[in-house]
């Protein structure tokens, strides 16, 4: 395999969660008794670019086309964040009606409503078919197909060129980074700009968020990389902040090179993650080892309660869970059901450990005496919309960073 940025081929693997299915994967009742495949879940850095990635690609067909269960609209944090980013970006660039936004990977165009709302023309692009449907029938039009230069072509056609582009949590899933940016550049306007977010790698490695790896997370993104990646097509990134969604996020502003001033942030967080030494073997090994080290302490902090006869469920069942299951080895001996607001889950079992995936309310009803807490990045959401659960004497555990016990 070579490097999505750099194309180098020297890639040093310095953390392995083993394998593991597709965390997206649900299974229907019927399918509990068919094979399930397993993928490798390896992380390496290039040592010429310093990308941490993937170094096995899923096929994206089978990762996002299949009963894609993600929908963007079930948090409030994070419809409110969707809001003010839509509303940061048209004010940022003065945009007006007759310009043109479009979100790559725009799930059920909660992003793009932000836009709309504010008189902006608007396009999504979504592989997903249920959920693309989905934005259709909410009257975000939107395309059911993967972002191809092809495609960018076809739409520069049909419907001219984009003042902006976005995308959200969808860089990291791009097998083909230098597609992309062909992409963007046929698809962008003069002095148009690219928007995206991503987790930021400083947060995944500071705050020990291994479970945000799966595969369908072929990068872990920096500035640094990120930076090359761009200025091999004569693109730069201009400004660079961090967000606080998803545990920590970055968001970056991309344009065609001296289109626009450079913000003295993009080199202050490059020369900060090089002081961090985040891209030194040593660091990182250091990381897989405090992962070894969570592991351990999480499984004996189950095991314990267990043994003391208490009850364990699961609440809410986003991908990054199904990687902390899998790596952690908690199964149905651990967690009775795991519950969840989302419809698309409900009422299927989790890959790899066949847990049952059951409503919200059963956490209620059912009452067991803890509570563990997948989606721990909403955390105060979840635990608030469960008050009740609380008050009755259920005590949630919040894995990550450090397993914790809050009563
Ligand atoms: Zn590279």
């Amino acid at each position: 395999m070579l490097c999505r940025v750099c194309r180098g081929s020297k890639l040093t693997q310095f953390l392995d969660l083993g394998f593991t299915p597709p965390a997206d994967d649900f299974l229907r009742l019927e399918r509990l008794r068919e094979p399930e495949v397993y993928y490798p879940l390896e992380v390496v850095i290039c040592d010429e670019c310093s990308l941490v990635q993937l170094n096995h690609v899923v096929p994206p067909e089978l990762l996002f086309q299949r009963e894609y269960p993600y929908e963007s609209s079930t948090t409030e944090t994070g419809r409110k964040h969707y809001y003010s980013l839509a509303n940061d970006v048209s004010r940022h660039y003065n945009l007006s009606p007759k310009d043109l936004v479009i979100d790559i990977g725009s799930n059920v165009g909660v992003l793009l409503a932000g836009f709309k709302l504010r008189g902006v023309r608007v396009l999504g692009l979504e592989p997903a078919r249920d959920v693309c449907a989905t934005a259709n029938k909410n009257g975000i039009e939107t395309i059911n197909e993967f972002f191809s230069e092809s495609l960018a072509q076809e739409i520069v056609r049909t419907r001219g060129k984009a003042r902006v582009i976005t995308g959200t949590n969808v860089v990291a899933h791009i097998n083909d980074l230098h597609a992309l940016v062909r992409g963007l550049d046929t698809l962008l306007i003069e002095k148009g700009v690219f928007v995206f977010e991503a987790p930021y790698l400083v947060h995944l490695l500071e705050k020990l968020e291994y479970d945000t790896i799966y595969h369908e997370h072929l990068s872990y993104l920096s500035l640094a990389p990120m930076k090359r990646l761009f200025e091999n097509f004569g693109m730069e990134i201009i400004d660079a902040q961090e967000v606080s969604i998803h545990g920590g996020t970055m968001r970056y502003h991309v344009a065609r090179g001296n289109d626009f001033p450079v913000d003295p942030a993009v080199d202050e967080y490059i020369r900060a993650e090089r002081e961090k030494g985040i891209y030194e073997l040593e660091y990182l090994r250091k990381f897989a080892c405090s992962v070894e080290r969570h592991r351990k302490e999480l499984g004996w902090m189950l095991q314990s309660l267990k043994q003391d006869g208490n009850r364990i469920a699961g609440v809410s069942a986003p991908a990054k869970g199904m990687t902390l299951l899998s790596y952690c080895k908690i199964g149905r001996e651990t967690l009775d059901f795991i519950t969840e607001k989302s419809p698309l889950k409900m009422g299927k079992f989790t890959p790899g450990t066949h847990i049952p995936v059951v409503g919200d309310s059963e956490l209620i009803e059912r009452m067991p005496d803890y509570a563990l807490l997948l989606a721990w990045n909403f955390a105060d959401e979840i635990m608030k919309n469960l008050d009740e659960y609380r008050r009755k004497g259920g005590k949630f555990i919040i894995p990550i960073p450090e397993p914790r016990i809050v009563g």
